[in-house]
């Protein structure tokens, strides 16, 4: 069975929708993608974009892309942009405009006054600390408030007096009167608005009171005629508080509420807050850094849109929250480029080999395929005396252990070009081998050499004198550790210190250099390397790896 067929054998939520469909509860599906803007995507919500916009494409439905800015104390406008770039270069377009929760503030604000109105809801100026310790915990019912009782009058009042800004933070809350000893903290009188003297990003200084994720959210899907609300299982235990809400008030339509398990990943996190503090702390160079497991940063690390879908398609919509192998996203992002990638060759730590038989004045075009199987076109390799290799293909002395590389005395392949022999190397003060000196054996473009004595390698080079400088950085997973945020521990610690490296005396075939920001490529025998969406220019190129051709790092 495909990984595409698991999913759809396994996919539950498609089976509800089938269902629904059939019975006539809907005519047709609504879906929509939620999120706060208080970071950047990460990978979770690559899984949960596609499962939200894929149940709306496969069943000629919509999907909505609303933004839950309930929260300004930790919302930026930057933050909205970049979703919103995210989202569609994954592939998807939403429904109409983008939502906000904040479009509908002024109807969470009617619906709250009805629940004030039918002696649902009340003002509690219980302080923070007495508030949790009124509430108990999960094996101790809590008590009532002594606010509880207030009258509507009151109640109204006092309501208005925090929306008209008159009460400091903190005052007091508008809670709603269920019930303080149900089992389901969620149900204990939860919070339906609180007052914030913050701008917000969308409305400024409109409200000075804010309505609580779980007073807006399935408000918000009501409003839309959301018909599948599909969310992580973390909200299984607001499903009560969802439907009660939907039950209490006048709502234009009955969404309902499905929960799916996280998306999670090992070697990395997928929590926004710990993302930031990444961020913030400067342990990355922002959250579009390549090392990130964001949706910007894999982007320029050069990871496909299409390969990020076909990974999250990959994965099962359980009911259970688990931890996917970084191997099996690596798995779909090294299928993908190695099918499309252009081949091309770049040497990352340069070593001069010198073709003393090769006339200095001459010049060769040799023209190569730029892929094996696809029709991607020709590309054009100057041949010249002087060349670069990578210093590991060489060695000073010969050994069975090393007997595909290169060393005095031995011969090896160019790739798409000749066969040559070592004679000797110079060495600087520091006895490392700058210099190699060779001889070309003729008439081997193509063919083997004449005498018979075959290469035992295959070496990528660049022409020293028509080849371009270029940046390379080297990338490798962010975190040491397989679970960095386990336990009580900090996750940082955990960071690898070797994540990233620069090497800034790289060399390009020269047709790459007018490469265009984010071509990907792969350098033969190095692996997936794309150019810089910000910092590539066809005079400073700069590469950024996007993997190995194969996986170090499963035994
Ligand atoms: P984080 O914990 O990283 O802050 P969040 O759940 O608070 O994530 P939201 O912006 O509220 O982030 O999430 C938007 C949507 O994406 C929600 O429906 C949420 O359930 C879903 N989502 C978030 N993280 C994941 C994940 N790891 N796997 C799958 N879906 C996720
Ligand atoms: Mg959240």
């Amino acid at each position: 069975m495909s990984n595409t067929e698991a999913l759809k054998a396994a996919n539950f939520i498609e089976t509800i929708i089938k269902q629904d469909l059939a019975d006539g509860r809907i005519d047709k599906v609504v879906t929509r993608f939620p999120p706060e803007p208080n970071g950047y995507l990460h990978v979770g919500h690559a899984k949960s974009i596609c499962l939200n916009f894929g149940l709306a494409d496969s069943f000629g439905g919509e999907c909505h892309l609303r933004f839950d800015d309930t929260n300004p104390s930790k919302e930026e406008q930057e933050y909205v942009d970049a979703i919103k770039e995210d989202v569609n270069w994954l592939g998807y377009q939403w429904s109409g405009e983008v939502r906000y929760a904040s479009d509908y503030f002024e109807q969470f604000h009617l619906w709250a006054l009805e629940l004030i109105n039918a002696g649902r809801a009340y003002v509690c100026e219980l302080s923070a600390e007495q508030a949790s310790e009124y509430r108990g915990w999960a094996t101790k019912p809590g008590k009532d408030s002594p606010y509880r009782a207030r009258p509507v009058e009151e109640n109204l009042a006092r309501f208005e007096q925090m929306r008209a800004g008159e009460l400091d933070e903190g005052a007091c809350v508008l809670r709603a009167k269920i019930d303080m000893a149900s089992p389901n903290m969620n149900l204990r009188d939860p919070i339906l608005y609180r007052i914030r003297k913050q701008t917000h990003h969308q409305t400024g200084d409109k409200w000075c009171i804010y309505p609580s994720y779980d007073f807006s959210h399935g408000q918000e899907d009501a409003i839309e005629g959301v018909t599948h609300s599909v969310c992580t299982l973390e909200f299984a235990d607001h499903r009560p508080l969802y439907e009660w809400f939907l039950e209490a008030l006048s709502v234009p339509s009955t969404p309902r509420q499905y929960e799916f398990g996280r998306l999670n990943i090992n070697y990395t996190v997928t929590s926004k807050r710990k993302l930031k503090q990444l961020v913030d702390e400067n342990k990355v160079t922002g959250w579009d850094d390549p090392r990130m497991p964001t949706i910007s940063g894999m982007r320029r690390r050069g990871y496909s849109a299409r390969a990020l879908r076909n990974f999250c398609q990959s994965l099962a919509v359980a009911k259970t929250d688990g931890i996917v192998d970084m191997a099996q996203l690596e798995f779909f992002i090294r299928d993908e480029l190695n099918k499309t990638a252009p081949r091309a060759m770049a040497v990352l730590k340069p070593l001069k080999v010198v073709i003393t038989n090769y006339p200095e004045d001459k010049l060769e075009q040799l023209s190569v395929p730029a892929h094996p199987e696809l029709d991607l076109g020709e590309r054009v390799l100057p041949f010249t005396r002087e060349l670069y290799i990578d210093q590991d293909d060489f060695k000073q002395e010969y050994s069975k252990k090393f007997k595909k590389k290169f060393s005095p005395g031995k011969r090896i392949r160019l790739r798409n070009a000749y066969v040559i022999e070592a004679d000797d190397y110079l060495k600087n003060e520091q006895g490392e081998v700058v210099q190699v000196n060779a001889r070309l054996i003729e008439n081997t473009l193509g063919e083997n050499p004449p005498d018979g004595v075959n290469p035992k390698g295959v070496v990528h080079w660049v022409s020293a004198s028509h080849g371009k400088q270029a940046t390379i950085r080297v990338y490798d997973r962010l975190f040491i550790d397989e679970a960095p945020a386990r336990g009580d521990g900090d996750f940082m610690q955990h960071l690898n210190p070797e994540s990233c490296t620069v090497l800034d005396n790289c060399w390009i075939e020269p047709g790459l250099a007018a490469s265009a920001a984010e071509t990907r490529y792969q350098f033969e025998r190095e692996g997936y390397f794309v150019a810089d969406r910000y910092d590539y220019s066809p005079d400073k190129p700069v590469f950024n790896m996007t993997i190995g051709l194969r996986d170090n790092w499963s035994n």
